[in-house]
């Protein structure tokens, strides 16, 4: 298999495709995780939650209360901008946990934070537009983004957030219209900017005019200590943050927002409505009915807690079993750890030897716009037990030994 895996070119038919879909790969890691599916691996490539923390039970009740007493609403076409409550809830937390002064109607529901990606491609980039992004930088991300066909600016993401002397001379160099990045917990690296990286990052923008995609995905995956200050603070206006149902409740809710001014939001529900009318009612209200008789913060705290020690366990074993040389990133929130490899060693050769050891990694190539990376990887520590991580630890640490 490719690194890109198949893009529409293979394709022998008698269609015409768009230049922007032939230009566009399928997710490499999609395609990765079909091969990594097999039970019989263990697979530190995918990016799932773990099952066992989803409410199960919670939300069937929320379901059932639904379809009882609000039934026909719940099955009926509804308003793009999204179901009240829901937007209620979204604004009321954003204003208690981080002290922003969020109102619903500056929250757009959509189906989940990958269509918020779209959504915001498709308000604002015009092809060739110069795009700033992490480097590495979020893989959906960089394919939403793609089909717009900007030009990515990548900006070296250091230890505790982006080169901002980069960013500075990005800024002067082109005309940045968006810089997209993930402050919390970043995916894929699990790196968090410090407090100072965001206020610099705010003022930078603010003087260049850009304007900043903030991607909380993993703001409330938070191991310990008070949640870092967005972004959006430092720059209320001019600054697009996106949300997710998918890592506090359930990813198959497909279920997220977008958190901007009113005047951004009307744009992004004109692309909404041209895109899918609205996101699923039925979940909404299923969401919404379930985060009204339930405290969230319980099942968070079970999340974080849970993630924290595997991501711990996994950390400790590789500074105990691999190769000195290999360094990773230490999270303090989020379902990534980031390892980078000894010189001459690709990522690309250890997925394939792993495999043969009935274990999986995700190569860190296709996180990088530039070429470059194929010395670092990947690795999810949210769905393995602790048994899982450790043996599967062991065979990554046996497959790293054929190399000397
Ligand atoms: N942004 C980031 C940084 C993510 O890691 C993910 C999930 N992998 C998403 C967005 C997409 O999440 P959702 O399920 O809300 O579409």
């Amino acid at each position: 298999m490719g690194i890109y895996g198949k893009t529409s070119d293979n394709v022998s038919m008698p269609y015409q495709f768009a230049a922007r879909t032939r230009k566009t790969p399928r997710s490499f890691i999609r395609e990765i995780l079909k091969v990594t599916e097999r039970p019989e691996i263990i697979s530190f490539a995918g990016g799932l939650p773990d099952p066992a923390l989803i409410a199960v039970k919670e939300i069937a009740e929320a379901a059932r209360l639904v379809f009882e007493s609000e039934g026909a609403a719940a099955l009926q076409y509804a308003t793009t901008e999204g179901y009240a409550p829901l937007r209620e809830f979204v604004a009321g937390r954003y204003r208690r946990r981080l002290g922003l002064d969020a109102s619903p109607d500056e929250i757009l529901i959509t189906s989940g934070s990958q269509q918020s990606l779209d959504l915001i491609g498709k308000v604002f980039i015009d092809a060739g537009e110069a795009v700033a992004i992490e480097r590495p930088g979020y893989l959906g991300a960089i394919q939403a983004f793609s089909l717009y066909e900007p030009t990515f600016c990548p900006v070296p993401l250091g230890e505790d957030g982006p080169d901002t002397g980069a960013l500075a001379d990005l800024l002067q160099e082109k005309k940045i219209r968006l810089f997209y990045g993930v402050p919390n917990s970043q995916n894929p690296s699990g790196i968090t900017w410090s407090e100072k990286k965001r206020r610099e990052v705010a003022a930078l923008l603010r003087e260049a005019g850009a304007v900043f995609v903030e991607d909380d995905a993993y703001g409330e995956l938070r191991f310990s200590g008070d949640p870092m200050t967005p972004v959006k603070k430092h720059l209320p206006e001019g600054t697009i943050m996106t949300g997710s149902f998918s890592k506090i409740a359930a990813p198959g809710m497909r279920l997220g927002w977008i958190y901007a001014e009113k005047e951004v939001i009307d744009l992004l529900t004109v692309a909404k409505q041209a895109t899918d009318l609205h996101t699923p009612i039925l979940t909404q209200r299923i969401l919404a009915r379930y985060l009204a008789d339930n405290d969230i913060d319980a099942p968070i705290r079970r999340i974080c807690e849970t993630y924290r020690r595997r991501c711990d366990l996994m950390g400790g074993l590789i500074d105990d079993l691999f190769p000195e040389e290999v360094t990773h990133t230490r999270p303090d929130g989020g379902m990534f750890i980031w390892a980078t490899l000894p010189a001459g060693i690709s990522s690309l050769d250890l997925f394939e030897r792993g495999l043969a050891e009935n274990v999986a990694v995700l190569p860190g190539i296709p996180f990088y716009t530039d070429g470059g990376g194929t010395d670092t990887l990947r690795l999810n520590f949210s769905n393995a037990t602790d048994e899982r991580i450790e043996e599967g630890i062991r065979r990554l640490a046996r497959v790293l030994r054929t190399y000397a």
